[in-house]
């Protein structure tokens, strides 16, 4: 298929912070995605207490499964609300500091410390501020992107996993003419190149 369509599309933060002000985030699922079900030994491999990265996290409640079974989650979301929402649905209690080497950027803790969700853009991050992971779910996000900073988002993406690490990938399939996205299509030909 043809993707020019979306080829210059561009979605700007404050766009993302009107639809989580505006409660416009059709994206969210309150029940959890059943691929991640489905596909949870291919991220865990056998392994326990992994650390598992959520790259533009939102408030998606499988951030909450993951550290209940006993592995520690970073996520990463420009809006603070999404963030917050996340822990207030949850009831789970949490602390704010900021992160001194990205300004005006916070994280924001759970107290049990087995959840940080790192409020700034995904491009501030690096993996001497996040360190790196043994696995990461990406839903909603590499095809949130805007299409011109795929490449950048992939490279990042590449430098902040472990060697032995699992990324679970979920892509929508549609006529990119027809529909102008997010979600964007990414064709796997593309995929296959960003990532190798
Ligand atoms: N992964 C989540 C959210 C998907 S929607 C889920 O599955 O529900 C994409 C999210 O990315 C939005 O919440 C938006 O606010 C956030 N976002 C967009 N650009 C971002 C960026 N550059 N850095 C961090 N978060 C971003």
């Amino acid at each position: 298929s043809d993707t020019g369509a979306q080829k210059a599309r561009l979605v700007t933060k404050e766009e993302w912070l009107q639809k989580w002000e505006m409660g416009n985030i059709g994206f969210h699922k309150e029940q959890g995605h059943p691929l991640l079900q489905k596909y949870l030994n291919v991220l865990l491999n056998g392994r326990s207490g992994l650390r598992i990265f959520f790259p533009l996290c939102g408030k998606a409640v499988e951030m909450k499964w993951l550290a209940d079974m006993g592995h520690s989650i970073v996520g990463v979301e420009i809006s603070e609300q999404a963030l917050k929402d996340f822990f207030a649905e949850h009831n789970l209690p949490y602390c704010e500091k900021p992160v001194p080497e990205i300004p005006g950027a916070k994280v924001l803790q759970s107290t049990s410390g087995n959840i940080s969700l790192y409020c700034c853009s995904i491009y501030d991050l690096s993996s001497s501020i996040v360190g790196k992971f043994d696995g990461v779910w990406d839903r909603g996000a590499l095809v949130a992107v805007n299409p011109c900073d795929r490449q950048r988002y992939a490279s990042l993406m590449i430098r902040l996993m472990e060697k032995n690490s699992s990324y679970l990938l979920v892509t929508v399939s549609y006529d990119p003419n027809k529909h102008k996205g997010p979600p964007f299509y990414v064709p796997e030909s593309e995929i296959r190149s960003l990532f190798g």
